[in-house]
């Protein structure tokens, strides 16, 4: 902005008509009465009651950044995915953000923290809306919501209730590999920079012959993971509340563009038939040794946000995004939420939001969507129907099975039922966890990890939840367990 003052525009209203005064209404006389024709104050007055869209009802405190997405190694033997393809560079959007807290919430608080990607491939918008975390706590998409009410605000008192937490936690033992994650030394990241993100689903990737493959996707920050403690997140939520958001954006101002590094596992589809737990059961990771990382490139973001409502608040990821190498796998959740998050976009900004600036594909549009609040781009079509004999879009179905392979889709067959994921050798919710706490904390994040999740629940968690959770902990491991009673009982 200009600072002599010949340069400063004049303001005009919405439709660009010059306005008379940016300071005073227009009255009878200056005490007298407000007049229905200031029609500029009156849009001003309405167009501020209409600021803000709805919040994500998860995920809503979030940050991001624009930036690119480097091919540094050859995976074109897994998929044809055009945007994974050697010497390829992809513009990109990424948004981090809490879970559980409003747009206000601190960003500090215990949680996971989600890890939204978008590609502007050649093929149209990819997608991959993963969390800081390879596994969650539910593994079907009927639980999602009776979950995420567990972790927000009561319906009498309206705030967060350790024991309805812990009460839904207790009563899920498939959580138990997810809380382990959440109350350990990840559960608070330093900053967005120095977190892992995860696509935490299992996709299907297919290479250009039509072969199929079961990935997992592992973006390690090249920052280094780093953590902070319960006594320094508790500080720094009264301090700093906005901490994360200033770090990212802080950073990318000064020049210092945070980068990440992208691998995948890749199990041969028909591994997946007989492996030994089931390998899209969304709270279990792929051991590294039978699955081995395999690098793909790096994401660096560089780039802020012009203006955060814009390119933030509405940026809309969604895992049903998936171009053509890349498909879904029969993770439950995963296909629950190929309907959510479309949804909850339709409802929040809008049913024109792919056509806003963060959502909009670099690759042209040929849909036949017509119509509905807030669009402006008008459909080019020649016909607004299909099939036409008028020179409209038509589409190509040598493409079937691009994202599903060939032959498309995997093999399902069954009567219909309401069922867990059929048992396997070592489908158990507690062998993870454990080996976790066992096998990979040393013994000061063990020590952290007593330390935070007693702390936790000396807030009341009434008696016959708080024995649960000894219980569930002593699943987990005996010993983290008979610790974390006797801290909270007070030995
Ligand atoms: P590995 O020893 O090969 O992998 C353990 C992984 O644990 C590390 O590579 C690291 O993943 C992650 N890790 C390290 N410190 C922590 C921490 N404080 N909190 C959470 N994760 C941490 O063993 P396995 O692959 O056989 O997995 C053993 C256990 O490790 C699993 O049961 C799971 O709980 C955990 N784990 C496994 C991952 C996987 O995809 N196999 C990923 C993350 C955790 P990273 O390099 O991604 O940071």
């Amino acid at each position: 902005m200009s600072s002599s003052a010949h340069e400063i525009p004049h303001t005009t209203n919405n439709a660009g008509i010059p306005v008379e005064s940016d300071e005073h209404s227009l009255t009878v006389g200056p005490d007298g009465p407000i007049l229905l024709q200031d029609h500029y104050l009156i849009e001003k007055m309405a167009q501020f009651n209409r600021e803000r869209v709805p919040e994500r009802v998860v995920h809503a405190k979030g940050s991001g950044a624009y930036g690119f997405f480097e091919v540094t190694n050859d995976v074109g033997q897994f998929t044809k995915a055009s945007v994974f393809q050697p010497g390829r560079r992809t513009e990109m959007l990424a948004r981090f953000s809490t879970v559980a807290g409003e747009q206000g919430s601190p960003d500090t608080w215990r949680d996971p923290r989600g890890f939204a990607l978008k590609f502007y491939t050649e093929h149209g918008n990819y997608d991959l809306v993963g969390n800081n975390t390879p596994v969650f706590f539910v593994r079907d998409p009927s639980k999602f919501q009776d979950f995420i009410r567990s972790q927000k605000r009561r319906p009498d008192s309206a705030v967060r209730d350790h024991d309805m937490q812990w009460d839904f936690w207790t009563l899920s033992p498939e959580s138990a590999h997810m809380v382990t994650w959440l109350m350990g030394d990840r559960g608070i990241p330093r900053t967005y920079r120095h977190m892992n993100g995860y696509g935490s689903h299992t996709y299907m990737w297919i290479n250009g012959g039509g072969e199929r493959f079961w990935v997992k996707y592992h973006i390690k920050t090249d920052q280094g993971i780093d953590f902070l403690t319960q006594e320094d997140a508790d500080r720094l939520a009264g301090e700093d509340g906005d901490l994360h958001r200033r770090d990212l954006h802080d950073s990318i101002a000064a020049g210092d563009a945070p980068s990440w590094t992208m691998y995948v596992q890749v199990m041969p589809f028909e591994d997946a038939a007989d492996y030994r737990f089931n390998p899209f059961d969304l709270t279990k990771v792929w051991p590294h040794g039978d699955y081995p990382l395999i690098e793909v490139g790096r994401m660096t973001l560089d780039k802020n946000p012009e203006d955060f409502f814009v390119h933030i608040e509405q940026a809309a990821f969604e895992p049903s995004n998936m171009v053509p190498g890349i498909g879904p796998s029969p993770d439950k959740m995963l296909l629950g939420r190929l309907f959510s998050y479309p949804d909850t976009h339709r409802y929040r900004i809008g049913p024109n939001y792919a056509q806003l600036p963060p959502n909009r594909p670099r690759a042209a549009v040929h849909s036949y969507a017509k119509d509905g609040p807030m669009r402006y781009e008008p459909s080019r079509a020649a016909a607004v129907y299909a099939p036409n004999s008028y020179g409209g879009p038509a589409a190509d179905v040598r493409t079937f099975g691009q994202s599903f392979g060939e032959p498309a889709g995997w093999a399902a067959a069954g009567e219909m039922v309401r069922e867990a994921y059929r048992p396997r050798r070592e489908d158990d919710d507690w062998t993870q966890p454990g080996t976790m706490v066992r096998q990979v904390l040393d013994d000061a994040a063990r020590e952290r990890l007593v330390g935070n999740v007693a702390g936790h629940l000396l807030k009341g968690v009434s008696r016959p939840v708080l024995e649960r959770a000894f219980q569930y902990w002593r699943n987990v491991d005996k010993g983290i367990g008979d610790r974390i009673a006797t801290r909270v009982n007070g030995g």
